[in-house]
């Protein structure tokens, strides 16, 4: 599997480290129920889905890549959402 860090180019998946899935966090304020899901709830799709990897063998930038978890074909890899390089989404 091949993934193109914005930055670096296209890189083998051996210099990534998945993070987990790309879910929206909840507000602060949010309930009981909607951390509880956030923490501990997934799903577990076998298909198209979003994940956040960091490059951690390049510029170690946070990244959302969309893959299928079935065939491993990356459809696109984008910086995550208020990124810095090295540092957390
Ligand atoms: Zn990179």
């Amino acid at each position: 599997m091949r993934i193109t860090c914005p930055f670096c180019g296209e890189r083998d998946l051996r210099e990534f480290t998945c993070r987990g899935a790309a879910v929206e966090r909840p507000a602060p304020g949010a309930g009981e129920a909607a951390w509880d899901a956030y923490l501990h709830l997934r799903d577990n799709p076998a298909g198209p889905s979003r994940e956040y990897w960091q490059h951690t063998g390049g510029c170690r930038a946070w990244l959302v890549v969309s893959r299928d978890t079935l065939s491993h074909a990356v459809a696109g890899c984008r910086p995550a959402s208020g990124h810095r390089r090295g540092g957390r989404p």
